[in-house]
């Protein structure tokens, strides 16, 4: 089969890794020929993955495409999808998600709990929700890691909103957060991953680090898995899909969003799973069984970011200390420069004993670095 991959990041990268095991033949479309997935890939194309001719031109030739970012020209892969190109996720399923208005709007027509929420079309109309507020405004298409996210706790943030279509949600008073990765095959059968547990770094609004299985009660459990079937299964698309959710102060759980593709959360399944994310999600498209998605032993993720201050050709320091823990994982993205706050890499920590996984965590944090000589 000939599969296409639109973007060609970290997550690109990790995909085309996981293919080496199987008979497909690769193809990327990105505008960086230097992009973390360029050199895996059997076939690599310079393009923008926002354009509709690109994009069809690119298709034209595939049995199937997926995606690793949703900023991709939906209406170009609708036209595939009619001439009988595969693509995963359905370009329908992209859509809706891809907005996040419609993205609310699609959890609460399908009765899926999410905070909360108003759509606001400019700063006018914005103005009009002070009684609203404390919320969280978030800008309906463009925004990630965090930019295109505000939060508005009393009127006086009100001029830090966006004065775009936008949707504005309650805050929630969140007392963790948790993703869960669920797999849809062509034939609607379902498997799910243990849900991981989120830390946020506060000076970035990045992952701090996260662990998995997230240490959170079965009732809880339950819930979760119960509002991730669901959604996956109402957007009626094969694929594969993490769905953020937060539990609030009273165990209630609230679908925050969904990322119809692989997902940052699910870099420990490479290790710490039998069947990971990647491989999940081959399967998926070259027709094979779902793989299994237990546990083989705990696991914590460590992001690798771009020291503050620090602009240009990567170092990385700290990395032969970190090689020689035993039971760690380091994933580099190939990235040649590097700046404040840029995902450069991750590590893995597999321990059967959460207090390891913690204590490893941290430690790796300290002792390795991206750095460059310039500033
Ligand atoms: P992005 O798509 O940029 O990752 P998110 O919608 O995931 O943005 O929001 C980023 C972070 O902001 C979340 O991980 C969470 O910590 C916080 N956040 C988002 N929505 C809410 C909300 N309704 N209430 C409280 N915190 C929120």
């Amino acid at each position: 089969m000939k599969v296409g991959i639109l973007g060609g990041g970290q997550l690109g990268r990790m995909l085309l890794q996981a293919s080496a095991n199987y008979v497909v033949e690769t193809f990327v479309l990105e505008n960086d020929e230097n992009c973390p997935a360029a050199h895996l890939c059997h076939h690599f194309t310079k393009g923008d993955i926002t354009d509709f001719k690109t994009v069809y031109k690119f298709g034209k030739k595939l049995d199937a495409i997926t995606i690793e970012i949703e900023s991709v020209n939906v209406e170009a892969l609708e036209k595939l999808e009619k001439e009988g190109v595969k693509i995963y996720p359905k370009p329908a399923a992209i859509r809706i998600i891809k907005n996040k208005i419609a993205q609310k709007e699609f959890y609460t027509a399908h009765q899926i709990p999410t905070s909360e929420f108003v759509v606001t079309e400019n700063m006018n109309d914005l103005q009009k929700q002070v009684s609203f507020l404390p919320a969280v405004h978030k800008i309906g298409q463009g925004g990630y890691d965090g930019k295109g996210v505000t939060i508005l706790e009393t009127e006086k943030d009100i001029l830090n909103g966006f004065d775009a279509p936008s949707v504005l949600e309650k805050k929630v008073h969140i007392k963790k957060e948790i993703a869960v990765i669920v797999a849809m095959n062509d034939a609607g059968e379902t498997v799910i991953y243990p849900p991981a547990e989120m830390i946020f770094d506060p000076v970035w609004n990045l992952l701090d680090y996260q662990l998995s299985p997230a240490v959170i009660p079965e009732k809880i459990l339950w819930k979760a898995e119960a509002i991730a079937v669901k959604l996956v299964k109402g957007l009626q698309s094969a694929g594969l899909f993490a769905i953020e959710l937060f539990i609030d102060m009273n165990d209630e759980v609230l679908v925050n969003e969904t990322a119809p593709r692989v997902h940052n959360s699910g870099h420990h399944t490479i290790e710490a799973n039998y069947s990971s994310q990647y491989d999940m999600l081959w399967r998926i498209i070259l027709g094979y069984p779902l793989g299994n998605t237990d546990p083989i032993l705990p696991s914590a993720i460590v992001n690798i970011l771009g020291a503050h201050a620090h602009t240009g050709d990567a170092k990385y320091e700290g990395l032969a200390e970190v090689l020689k823990m035993d039971n760690v994982f380091v994933h580099l993205y190939g990235k040649a420069q590097t700046k404040p706050g840029r995902k450069m890499g991750h590590v893995t920590i597999l321990s059967k004993d959460y207090q390891d996984l913690t204590y490893k965590a941290n430690k790796i944090k300290h002792l390795l670095k991206v750095t460059s000589d310039k500033f």
